[in-house]
């Protein structure tokens, strides 16, 4: 298969960490002889040095050249004199993505690994039967995309924020994540605050119809109070969580607590004619940029939805994975998952133990 890849590196860790994303893409390529054509394009901090934008016309050609989209992390170095232009950064890059492609569905896949265990915030025997469930963040409606105002009512400071959601926004996420459901365990849990908000009724009359299209999965619905708290004291429970806008942010980060550091999540932010923009959760890591010991993992897990997602390539994604999961129960990891002196290696030396691992399949 011949595919074109818009590739995105940005700020921070997000160079470092592509380069051996791509590195791992080449390899797979070889083995199942695809071809993979690479459009680089600049975003965030390193587009605005060049065009005085986050986001340029030129960076959003090469995506639409493309077949999919694969986004590093954006947020420049941050010190007080650049403060003014970086600050919208992420706002200005990756908002104005979601809109010009219209991405209204958001995955994020949350997964302890046995073998990191004990790099989980949470205790061995709350996640020991294994955490591994999708959460689907709606993306295009709700609070955020309302009027928000500021204003005064009898000489009192007021403010308000307009929420809405349209019965087809809920429908596209709906069925989207029945799909998923259906290749799983067929289980969804939909999260709202139907007791309260007009937005939360729609949103349960509209998965309850859905629910009649695919009678072999099971819907249960939780309120957003329950699950954040069902996230911490039973994550177990969990297989598909979809949600919308604004509590799918919330949740989306709390889960991403759970596997014991942001370089382990992947995600991807989908429209509904199925292109998709690939990135790890977390941002630049400025603290870490440059030392060569970011974790590639979520980097290269987001390739890896992309082989599956975009182009359909599940074996593909599944060998990526399943490397990812062999290096860590062979203690191969970087310094974020290690929470005493223990032994960690390089963003390099990981890259090098998977490609050996997907080398042997
Ligand atoms: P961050 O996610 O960059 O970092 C938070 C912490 O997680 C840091 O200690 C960092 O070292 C660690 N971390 C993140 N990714 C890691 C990885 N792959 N390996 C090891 N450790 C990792 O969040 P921040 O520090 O709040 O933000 C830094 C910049 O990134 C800001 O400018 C912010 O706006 C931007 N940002 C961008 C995105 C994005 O590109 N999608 C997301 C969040 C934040």
């Amino acid at each position: 298969m011949n595919k074109k890849i818009a590739v995105l590196a940005g700020d921070g860790i997000g160079p470092e960490i592509m380069q051996g994303t791509l590195r791992v893409l080449n390899v797979i390529a070889q083995k199942f002889n695809h071809h993979f054509e690479y459009l680089e394009g600049k975003i965030g901090g390193q587009a605005y040095e060049i065009y005085r934008s986050h986001c340029p016309v030129e960076t959003l050609q090469i995506c639409h050249d493309a077949d999919a989209i694969l986004f590093g992390s954006v947020g420049g170095p941050v010190n007080e004199q650049h403060l003014a232009k970086w600050k919208n950064c992420e706002l200005n890059s990756i908002l104005k993505l979601r809109q010009h492609f219209n991405l209204n569905i958001n995955i994020r896949p949350i997964k302890v690994y046995p073998a990191l265990i004990t790099s989980s915030p949470l205790k061995a025997e709350v996640i020991h039967q294994g955490v591994d469930y999708l959460i689907f963040r709606e993306l295009s409606g709700g609070l955020y995309f309302g009027q928000h105002e500021q204003f005064i009512a009898d000489n009192r400071r007021s403010a308000k924020d307009e929420c809405i959601y349209l019965e087809e926004q809920i429908l596209s996420i709906a069925h989207a994540a029945f799909k998923a459901a259906m290749l799983r365990t067929k289980k969804i849990c939909s999260v709202d605050k139907a007791n309260v908000l007009a937005t939360s009724k729609l949103w349960r009359e509209v998965f309850n119809e859905t629910a009649k299209t695919y009678p072999e999965v099971q819907l249960t619905h939780m309120l957003i109070d329950n699950c954040v708290m069902q996230m911490i004291i039973n994550p177990c429970q969990f297989d598909v969580v979809v949600t919308e806008n604004m509590f799918g942010d919330i949740i989306s980060d709390l889960a991403a607590a759970l596997p014991g550091s942001l370089g382990l999540i992947p995600s991807v932010s989908l429209n509904k004619e199925g292109r998709g923009l690939y990135e790890p959760s977390g941002g630049s890591a400025p603290d870490i940029a440059g030392k060569g010991i970011a974790n590639p993992c979520a980097q290269i897990l987001s390739a890896a939805m992309m082989l599956r997602y975009s182009f359909g390539m599940n074996t593909e994604a599944a060998i990526i994975e399943k490397a990812v999961q062999t290096i860590f129960a062979e203690g191969i990891v970087t310094k974020d998952l290690l929470r005493n002196q223990e032994k960690w290696v390089t963003s390099t030396v990981l890259i090098n133990a998977l490609i050996a691992n997907i080398n042997k399949h």
